[in-house]
């Protein structure tokens, strides 16, 4: 590890290795990993099956957390939302006068905890739509941070986290080793136990790094932000587009499912009069024909400032029946916490207006 020591960035090797070299036993540090991922403590005091001495080193020299929860929102439907801030930011771009904060939200539905988490300060790929695009990039943030996202969630009082989706703030690709060292955390037994299936990434499409996640250890579930059917309208939305055509981007989706036998999760957000009429949905299902996958339709959620409207309920079911006509899988997901900041980047937003 270069920086950002905290617990949740340790495997229980270096943990060991951290114990040993400060005089306490090795078997403090699977005691600690009780305590914190089975018992879900962050607080050294409570730990009790460990020395007084060595509780009071534990406080003293590794912090647990890193991050202050500095908002909390709650929705009318259970779904609560985060806003963290972090006392620095990896590879942190010269952003004057800001403190980096980052969003996780916890979504409960039936029998799933999901738990949405953000993997940079910022967002490098400045989507037209988005809140959390419209400040740019301001750091990386470390596999411990991200952990400790779902950790917090986990101790929100609904129960145990069992599904997270890396779709909060950032391009997770654009931060590839932190993320797929926060992947192996949270599906370790040692760690948070949530299986590979149960973990979603949520990327615009990098071709190559599409295929380095294929070859990784654990076949998660790659969801692609399509939001648009052509090239043009794409770039128009989405300006890291530039960067590679759709054709290309689903050829490493198509190499993906070969790989790990994963179906692709397709998520088109429909903005009302953009990407949302007929023809739209028509050129979807073609493309959406040369690739294993299921298309989850997303009712935008408004952001002040910005010049683009949710989508008519009529609109919506025609652009699914579309699809399902086309022998789509395709589902309308529900919109969850509308009545609290529910667009990704809102309260962070909104928290940066009122400084
Ligand atoms: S929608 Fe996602 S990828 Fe696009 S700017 Fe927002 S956080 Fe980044």
């Amino acid at each position: 590890m270069s920086r950002g020591q905290s617990f949740f960035d340790h495997t229980p090797e270096s943990l060991q290795d951290w114990c040993v070299s400060r005089g306490m036993p090795r078997h403090a540090s699977s005691q600690m990993l009780t305590w914190v991922y089975g018992n879900q403590e962050v607080n050294p005091a409570a730990m009790t099956n460990i020395s007084g001495d060595h509780r009071a080193l534990i406080a003293a020299s590794l912090p647990i957390e890193e991050g202050r929860e500095i908002r909390r929102q709650v929705a009318t439907d259970g779904t609560r939302k985060l806003l963290i801030e972090w006392p620095d930011a990896e590879d942190r771009l010269p952003i004057a006068g800001r403190q980096p904060s980052t969003e996780a939200v916890l979504i409960p539905a039936d029998a799933r905890r999901t738990a949405c988490i953000s993997s940079q300060v910022g967002c490098p790929v400045g989507c037209r739509f988005c809140a959390s695009g419209m400040g740019g990039l301001e750091g990386n943030l470390t596999a411990g941070r991200m952990v400790e996202q779902v950790h917090r969630l986990g101790r929100l009082g609904a129960g145990r986290i069992t599904n997270v989706v890396f779709m909060g703030m950032g391009e997770p690709l654009a931060n590839y080793k932190a993320v797929t060292s926060a992947i192996r955390t949270i599906n370790a037994p040692w760690g948070l136990g949530i299986g590979a299936r149960r973990i979603t990434v949520s990327t615009v499409g990098l071709p190559e790094a599409i295929r380095r996640l294929a070859s990784f250890s654990l076949p998660v579930t790659l969801a692609l932000s399509l939001h648009a059917p052509d090239d043009e309208l794409r770039k128009s939305l989405i300006p890291w587009a530039e960067h590679a055509s759709i054709e290309d981007i689903l050829a490493a989706c198509r190499d993906y499912f070969e790989a790990t036998g994963r179906e692709i999760t397709i998520e088109y957000l429909l903005l009302r009069d953009v990407n949302d009429r007929p023809e739209h949905a028509r050129l979807l299902a073609d493309r959406a024909r040369s690739l294993r996958c299921n298309i989850n339709l997303i009712r935008y959620n408004e952001v002040e400032g910005l010049p683009y409207g949710r989508p008519r309920d009529a609109d919506v079911h025609a652009f699914q029946s579309v699809l399902r006509d086309a022998r789509i899988n395709t589902h309308i997901r529900a919109s969850r916490g509308r009545d609290i900041d529910a667009a990704c980047g809102q309260l962070r937003q909104a928290a940066q207006q009122a400084r």
